[in-house]
């Protein structure tokens, strides 16, 4: 409950807090919403001496249309994205996953840039973000530079945010026209992480799959791009031997802990069952778009 002592730092650019952040290296943590670090901390598991807080910087708040892209700063909370009638319209699939996201305390707080940079494999927004193709702008003292999400995984806590890293905002291709998404949650409760999930983004041409993206949230140490599996789907229609076969794929990349929320075999099946459902809602929402 008591975490241990730390100074507090409250920059007012983006800027500022990138020379922070450089100058206190490995001893210094930036803080967003503080709904997973805070915890950590208060257990010792996490023990930094510098906490620089980001709320107080305007660059890193608001989400809106750049070009072909919608763009969401790190700092805009998950509240906030519920609320967003950007999102609302072009983007509904943020609203309700974000809605599956721990409880209303918790979303006024937790940020999308603390989700995805967290690297916490129970965290839902990562698997949607590499299914919708994003690209996670991060600034550093050397300028700023883009990954895909798709690349920013590498295990359990282990990212590819460099050292004086952080994440400014998150770029998101606008979806065509005739694009379905959908993301299917399965939890124990409210405020749980996800015994299994899956986020699918698809379009259809007649009744065949033109594009599909299939993700993967807490069936492995990080979460999962299923390549193959969105492959698969393309050129198919979602009958139901199709869907079985994409989600047998899906399955056979997952390797789940397991744990309280039941063994991995049982993690693996609901994996699949996850990616049936959100491919064939994903389908049912592409032919309505
Ligand atoms: C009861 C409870 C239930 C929850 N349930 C869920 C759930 O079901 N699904 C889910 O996805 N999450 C869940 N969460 C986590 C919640 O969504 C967190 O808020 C979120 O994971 C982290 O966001 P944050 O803004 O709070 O980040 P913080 O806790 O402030 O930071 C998390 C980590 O990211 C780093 N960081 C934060 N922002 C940046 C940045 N811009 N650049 C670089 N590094 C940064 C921090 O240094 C820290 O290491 C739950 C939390 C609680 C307390």
């Amino acid at each position: 409950m008591i975490p241990g002592p730390f100074t507090f730092h409250r920059p007012s650019s983006l800027t500022d807090a990138v020379t922070l952040l450089a100058a206190l290296g490995d001893d210094a943590r930036p803080l967003a919403g503080g709904h997973s670090l805070i915890p950590m901390m208060k257990l010792r598991m996490a023990a930094p001496e510098h906490l620089i807080d980001l709320a107080g910087i305007a660059e890193l708040k608001g989400v809106r249309e750049d070009g072909d892209a919608i763009v969401i700063g790190a700092g805009v909370t998950q509240a906030e994205m519920v609320r967003s009638e950007l999102l609302a319209t072009k983007l509904p699939v943020i609203r309700e996953t974000s809605l599956l996201i721990a409880d209303p305390q918790v979303r006024y707080m937790g940020t999308l840039g603390g989700n995805v940079a967290n690297g916490d494999p129970g965290n839902d927004m990562p698997a949607l973000m590499m299914a919708l193709d994003a690209a996670y702008v991060l600034e550093g003292v050397a300028g700023e530079r883009r990954i895909a999400a798709r690349d920013f995984y590498n295990g359990a806590y282990d990212t590819a945010l460099g050292p004086g890293e952080i994440l400014a905002s998150v770029r998101i291709p606008i979806p065509p026209a005739g694009q379905g998404a959908a993301y299917e949650k399965l939890k124990r409760k409210i405020g749980d992480y996800a015994t299994a999930a899956a986020a699918v983004v698809l379009t259809l041409k007649g009744d065949a799959v033109a594009g599909c993206a299939i993700a993967l949230t807490n069936v492995a140490d990080r979460p999962l791009f299923a390549e193959d599996a969105s492959a698969a789907a393309i050129g198919a229609t979602l009958d139901t031997a199709t869907v079985k076969r994409v989600a047998e794929l899906a399955k056979a990349i997952t390797d789940p802990a397991a744990d309280g929320r039941g063994p991995a075999d049982y993690r693996r099946e609901m994996a699949g069952v996850m990616v049936a459902r959100a491919l064939l809602k994903a389908a049912s929402r592409a032919k309505g778009a």
